[in-house]
């Protein structure tokens, strides 16, 4: 789907016939402004642009078009009169991918649509792997949880940002009791399972604000800011409480699991929170010695 966007209603026809006979759909604008309008409803695959028309020239139109989101990579080319090295360079500046003058020169111009269609399809598939990678690199593909290098960088930022609320925020230490048994007994994919509806139960009780990461295996730590350590304490059992009565279903299977937790609270000196994990799993340490599904602050 082409966008057309030139005052000159043959310049456009002659465009239309030029690509039509490509295979593209075409799209319209007399100026900037309705421009605009059809690249938001429309989503069109690239954009032809005029420089000098009525209302806003080719090259504002460009820099709009440009600060939307959804059309920040759509390809733009400038097809102009205008052949300065100031007003090619306006145009650059402004957003646009490609620069050509007019008169058209038609069977190059089919060509450059094609080929500017298909880096522009290379550029968003590399982001998309790009994305794919950002997110594997800071969340855990299980159970969607930020993972632990994600959760010490928030948790870290937490602490920095907020001051006043250092010594008043709380962390939790959750492991899953002999977990191991789980895959033992009833195979790796129902103890995903139970990672997962884990997973549930903790976001589901816990508050907007709370963040809950996977550290690694059958650990979760949760992050409480805003909260004391009465406050904490009673978060932390009814947390375990809620886990120890829930009724995992799978593969046939029932299964019920409970957790150890350990609890502590970030000094006011601990800068990034690494002294309270470290508290938070000696306290889970206790939890489990002292026999298991408990909470140890
Ligand atoms: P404890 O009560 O002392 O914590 O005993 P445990 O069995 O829970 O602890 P242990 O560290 O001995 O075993 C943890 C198990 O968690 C072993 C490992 O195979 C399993 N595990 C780790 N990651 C995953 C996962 O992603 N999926 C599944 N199904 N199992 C996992
Ligand atoms: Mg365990
Ligand atoms: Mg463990």
């Amino acid at each position: 789907l082409i966008l057309v966007c030139d005052d000159d209603s043959m310049q456009r026809l002659l465009i239309r016939q030029c690509l039509e006979s490509e295979g593209m759909r075409i799209l319209e604008a007399k100026d900037g402004y309705e421009a605009l309008e059809l690249v938001a409803n429309n989503a069109p695959d690239f954009v032809f642009m005029d420089v000098d028309m009525p209302g806003i020239s080719g090259i504002e139109t460009c820099r709009r078009l440009r600060a939307r989101d959804d059309a920040a990579d759509v390809p733009v080319l400038i097809v102009t009169g205008a052949d300065d090295q100031e007003t090619i360079d306006l145009g650059f500046e402004a957003g646009a991918t490609q620069y050509i003058t007019k008169p058209l020169n038609w069977p190059l111009l089919g060509r450059l649509v094609k080929y500017m269609l298909r880096s522009a399809e290379n550029l968003q598939e590399l982001k998309a792997k790009e994305d794919h990678l950002r997110y594997l690199a800071y969340f855990d593909h299980l159970t969607d949880l930020p993972n632990r290098r994600s959760f010490t960088e928030q948790l870290r930022r937490n602490l920095v940002n907020s001051e006043k609320s250092k010594g008043q925020v709380g962390l939790i230490m959750i492991d899953i009791d002999h977990f191991k048994l789980v895959n033992d007994e009833y195979g790796h994919s129902v103890g995903d399972q139970v990672l997962i509806e884990v997973t549930e139960t903790c976001k589901d009780n816990l508050r907007y604000h709370d963040i809950v990461a996977r550290l690694g295996g059958e650990e979760f730590c949760i992050l409480l800011p805003y909260t004391n350590a009465i406050q904490a304490e009673g978060i932390a059992e009814r947390l375990r409480g809620k886990i120890e009565s829930m009724q995992i279903i799978s593969e046939g299977y029932r299964i019920n699991v409970t957790v150890s937790v350990g609890l502590s609270l970030v000094c006011s000196d601990d800068f990034d929170g690494h002294d309270a994990m470290q508290r938070a799993d000696h306290k889970l340490l206790e939890a489990k010695t002292n026999g298991r599904n408990r909470v140890c602050a």
